[in-house]
């Protein structure tokens, strides 16, 4: 009888702690959602129970005054049966610590009361105890589910339910059984059969709940992989729409500079042509005259060609600029870089009396987009410009200094203007905060766009003459 029944506890303990393993298994292949604390401790707490009840049958002696493990059992039991609750409340309403604390001292107290039982009492007392203990929380529970129920059909909840029903018939059932017996059970033979299969029953009852609320993270974990799929697919067409409103802007920027600096790309495309246009005539003039010496033939093409020449890189130096052409990256030199963005600023430069000075250590390479990086330049090189313009000074300058730094290269761009005011300063790097009349406050915004794309870094100071000065530092390897 007493193998037997201890065979029982152990196979129920066995399920369950199969029940854990597998469970705790499938968690930790996902991510999405974190394990219950409540039901795996339950089911932790369960299985330590059942180990110590069916282990403490074997060596049991005297069924009226157990030993201790039974005050340990016991309290485990029920310990499992509030974690239980508190899993379903926790389906409803946050756990506060004060609850927690309240149940944790409940839980204590049964196990006082119990072991005054175990001293002084006897099976019939301490049965009806656990089981009344077992029934509070069974309702509760019951009627935690059913408000969840409510607001979320759930089939595993459901299932729980029916399992808390019946964990709660049998329980009660224990009670009356234990009421209506006339005798004072002294011995294990006593025991009624209706009474061990109650508490066999119960105990099956409450693995199936186990697996019930198993089934309902596995239902949760389902709905959140759906979940996540849906806003992950929402996340990649938002991206798409940021990148493809970036590329409009850098286009619309790409046209704002374009605008700003037309009359420059005029100007230095007009003197070749101007210069070829001159010594076509003159060429002509000579020919029909039959003036032309060999000398004077050689020289007049070659300076055609030079003048073409130049014509022809001014074009390419505004292709790479302005056209749309794929992010690739290269290497760079940033010195030269430099150079190309002052040649197409030069007629503007020259035009508003600007000297510029380049401080440029050697070796500035990076590996990067040219034309983003001449666009970012650009940008800083034409703001300072703009800036410089209403100055009445003499000596309007622009430095550009280029270092190399521990982490890559650093390269600022500082002017001796009237720097900014401190309403500009705070909203410099946001889009669509210029404050200038033909800009669209969009320069500086695409500029931290494209360095920080680089993993680099951009920022303002306060130029020691009390002008501008933007730099930008982006490491040599970029991301
Ligand atoms: P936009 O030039 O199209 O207005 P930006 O983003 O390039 O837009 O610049 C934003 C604002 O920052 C400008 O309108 C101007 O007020 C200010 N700013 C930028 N560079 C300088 C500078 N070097 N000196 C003074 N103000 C500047």
């Amino acid at each position: 009888m007493k193998l037997l029944l201890s065979i029982y506890f152990f196979i129920i303990a066995i399920i369950q702690l199969g029940l854990l393993f597998g469970i705790y298994h499938y968690y930790r292949s996902q991510n999405l959602l974190r394990p219950n604390p409540y039901w795996m401790g339950s089911l932790l707490v369960s299985v330590l129970g059942l180990c110590i009840f069916g282990g403490g049958i074997l060596t049991l002696n005297n069924i009226v005054k157990p030993d201790f493990n039974f005050t340990v059992a016991n309290t485990l039991f029920v310990a499992a049966a509030s974690l239980q609750a508190l899993f379903c409340l926790s389906l409803n309403r946050p756990i506060t610590k004060g609850l927690l604390r309240t149940f944790g001292i409940s839980i204590l107290l049964f196990g006082v009361v119990f072991e005054y039982f175990r001293l002084n009492g006897n099976f019939e007392i301490r049965t009806a105890l656990v089981a009344f203990f077992y029934c509070l929380f069974y309702i509760w529970q019951i009627i935690e589910l059913s408000k969840k129920r409510t607001q979320m059909p759930s089939s595993q909840l459901a299932y729980l339910q029916y399992a808390s029903y019946g964990e709660l018939f049998f329980a009660l059932g224990r009670v009356v059984i234990l009421v209506a017996s006339t005798i004072t059970i002294t011995e294990m033979q006593q025991i009624p059969q209706t009474l061990i299969l109650f508490t066999i029953a119960q105990l099956v009852m409450n693995t199936l709940s186990y697996i019930a609320i198993g089934g309902y993270w596995a239902e949760q974990i389902a709905k959140t992989n759906v979940q996540s799929t849906l806003e992950n697919q929402e996340i990649k067409r938002l991206l798409a729409e940021r990148e493809t409103l970036i590329s409009s802007l850098l286009r619309a920027n790409k046209t704002a500079s374009t605008g700003a600096l037309s009359a420059s790309i005029a100007h230095e495309l007009n003197q070749p042509l101007g210069a070829s246009s001159l010594n076509i005539q003159f060429l002509q003039k000579k020919l029909a005259a039959g003036e032309l010496s060999p000398e004077l033939q050689n020289e007049i093409l070659n300076t055609l060609l030079a003048d073409n020449q130049r014509a022809a890189n001014v074009i390419r130096t505004l292709r790479s600029i302005f056209t749309d052409e794929k992010i690739t990256t290269e290497k760079v030199d940033c010195g030269e870089l430099i150079q190309t963005v002052l040649s197409i600023a030069k007629p503007e430069l020259h035009a508003k009396n600007i000297q510029v000075v380049l401080r440029l250590e050697d070796s500035l390479y990076l590996s990067a987009n040219r034309g983003e990086l001449q666009q970012v330049v650009l940008n800083l090189v034409n703001n300072a410009i703009q800036a410089l313009i209403p100055i009445e000074r003499l000596d309007k300058q622009i430095t550009i200094y280029g270092t190399h730094t521990d982490h890559g290269i650093e390269i600022s761009v500082e002017d001796n203007g009237r720097g900014l005011s401190q309403e500009a300063e705070a909203l410099l790097f946001e889009l669509l905060s210029g404050t200038k009349k033909t800009g669209m406050g969009l320069g500086l915004w695409l500029c931290k766009h494209i360095i920080t794309r680089y993993g680099g870094s951009i920022w303002f100071e306060v130029a020691p003459e009390g002008g501008a000065k933007f730099v930008f530092q982006l490491p040599t390897k970029l991301a």
